[in-house]
């Protein structure tokens, strides 16, 4: 029997991503993974700016940017080819990159898998299936089969299932799941590039009612294609390699580019209704799964273990009580059912089947479009609950520059707890009572300089200035995964967010 601080299951995204953030904070971490290597072929297609923001706080930019490009623009065209909508993707989002990366996954995956096996702290298990979980008050032991059939056991402090939609997580703690009922049955076809094509969509969905089709760059060397199947059509008729190549004709020919993959996804919209069972946590799509229309599912995963890992920290080193990890669904489950209902809404517009309502849906759009009324773009919404004072909106990241160096601010800042301000007061005004309170979260402290000439780190793109008077504060007290906990005018509400916070993170169970 071996022991950690935290066991966790599968090695897909997520679970690399919580492996990775808890090893950099020093956690004895062990990963069991069933396959033996990595999967090793593309599943998501894209992630946005705060999944970059979480690569950046884990050194990986460089290595993540060989695997992806980023994309500016997105649109949609009906039967005919008339565009429908034509979305711009911003440069520069407000996690401080851009908001859309395009990426071959398994480049992606590779990177993490080296990154996760080189931290000392962190044991990657492959070959290794979860078949049995037992916990007790203080740990949870988990019997393993490792590569050649032999017993494995783990006992860890806490364990996080992170074994995907179908797992053996979900099965064993949650079967229950709030369905929301959008299943549509899609082929996906994978090419590797062989030359640049001229014409080819970079990201576009074809709304055509007879064959609703996306055609997107899956990083720089490869590109997908995906179908929806229509009733009654056959997984064995829909993968066959001579009608692959039928359906992608108009686009590509055997000479631009190599087939590497087909598959047949059903995708499905499904939360499970409890993500905590005692010192047990699902994550990922374990704890739910989306239709990829938003591009969302990898990146909600990787939000799950970014909110885990700083908690399940504090916890480990007695900085905080056990009851902290209830606020993990309280704050993940609300977000990630807005981005599913906002993924199934744009799903249902994308392919719809019916003539009559695909007319009528691009007389709509075309109409929009005729009167420059852009579309509609979705937002993802703050906390709202949790451990937060106040809506919990995601704290921005800008360039700055200090006396030393210039950059993006958590490069500059560190990362963790921090308190954000542009009052020069304001730091003076803390007791030493809540100055070591603070520093005992390893919390970190910035200021905002008014001016170039002033004291602090120059808001470069004034992104922080915006910020603050967009929230009428001058201060915010922002937690290690960049949501904010709570925001104030002085130093007496600072004061008041700092008190507040020591007794959540101490709300012991009744
Ligand atoms: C076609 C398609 C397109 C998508 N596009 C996007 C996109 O553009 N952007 C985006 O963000 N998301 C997208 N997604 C969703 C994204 O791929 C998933 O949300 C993400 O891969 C889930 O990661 P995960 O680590 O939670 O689970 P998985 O990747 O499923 O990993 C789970 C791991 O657990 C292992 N495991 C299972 N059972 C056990 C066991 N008993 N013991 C040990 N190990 C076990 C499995 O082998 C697996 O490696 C897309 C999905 C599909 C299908």
């Amino acid at each position: 029997m071996t022991d950690c601080d935290v066991a966790v299951i599968g090695y897909g995204p997520t679970g690399m991503t919580l492996a990775a953030l808890l090893g950099q904070l020093g956690h004895k971490v062990i990963v069991l993974e069933r396959y033996k290597g990595l999967y090793n072929l593309p599943r998501a297609a894209c992630f946005d700016d705060e999944t970059m923001r979480t690569f950046q706080k884990l050194g990986l930019v460089d290595g993540v940017s060989q695997g992806s490009v980023v994309q500016r623009d997105y649109d949609w065209v009906n039967a005919a080819g008339e565009t429908l909508v034509e979305l711009q993707y911003a440069e520069a989002a407000p996690a401080g990159w851009a908001a859309m990366y395009m990426m071959f996954q398994p480049d992606i995956e590779a990177v993490l898998d080296q990154h996760d096996k080189a931290l000392p702290s962190v044991e990657v298990r492959q070959g290794v299936t979860v078949a049995n979980v037992v916990q007790d008050g203080e740990t949870v032991t988990l019997h393993a089969q490792g590569p050649d059939g032999e017993p494995t056991v783990v006992r860890a402090h806490f364990v996080v299932g992170a074994d995907g939609g179908g797992g053996f997580m979900r099965r064993t703690f949650c079967p229950e799941v709030d369905d929301y009922g959008f299943q549509e049955n899609w082929l996906v076809c994978d090419f590797q590039m062989r030359r640049i094509v001229k014409d080819l969509p970079m990201f576009r969905q074809v709304c055509d009612p007879v064959q609703p089709t996306s055609i997107v760059r899956i990083g720089p060397r490869h590109h997908r294609f995906s179908f929806m199947l229509n009733p009654g059509e056959t997984v064995e008729e829909a993968t066959d390699t001579s009608s692959v190549w039928s359906r992608v004709g108009k686009y590509l020919t055997k000479d631009d580019a190599e087939l590497i993959r087909t598959a047949n996804y059903v995708f499905r919209s499904r939360v499970v209704r409890q993500w905590r069972h005692g010192r047990v946590f699902l994550a990922g799509d374990a704890a739910h799964e989306m239709p990829p229309f938003l591009g969302q599912g990898m990146c909600s995963g990787m939000r799950d273990s970014h909110n885990l890992a700083w908690k399940l920290d504090l916890v480990l080193t007695g900085r905080a009580d056990t009851t902290l990890l209830d606020t993990y669904q309280v704050e993940r489950e609300p977000h990630v059912r807005f981005i599913t209902e906002k993924a199934i809404e744009l799903g249902r517009v994308q392919t719809l089947r019916d003539p009559v309502q695909a007319r009528a849906r691009d007389e709509r759009m075309l109409a929009r479009r005729r009167a420059n009324q852009g579309p509609d773009k979705v937002k993802l919404p703050g906390l709202g609950g949790g451990l937060v004072v106040g809506s919990g909106d995601f704290f921005p990241q800008g360039r700055v520059r200090s006396q030393e160096k210039e950059g993006r601010f958590d490069d500059i800042v560190g990362a963790g707890w921090c308190i954000v301000t542009r009052d020069p007061k304001l730091f003076g005004t803390l007791t030493a009572l809540r100055r070591r309170g603070w520093d005992a979260l390893d919390g970190r402290f910035a200021l905002i300089a008014s001016s170039p000439a002033a004291d602090g780190l120059e808001d470069l793109d004034a992104v922080y200035t915006k910020w603050f008077e967009a929230h009428t504060c001058s201060v915010a007290v922002v937690r290690p995964d960049w949501y904010v906990y709570g925001t104030g005018r002085d130093g007496e509400d600072l004061a008041w967010l700092l008190d507040q916070l020591a007794v959540s993170l101490w709300k012991r169970a009744a």
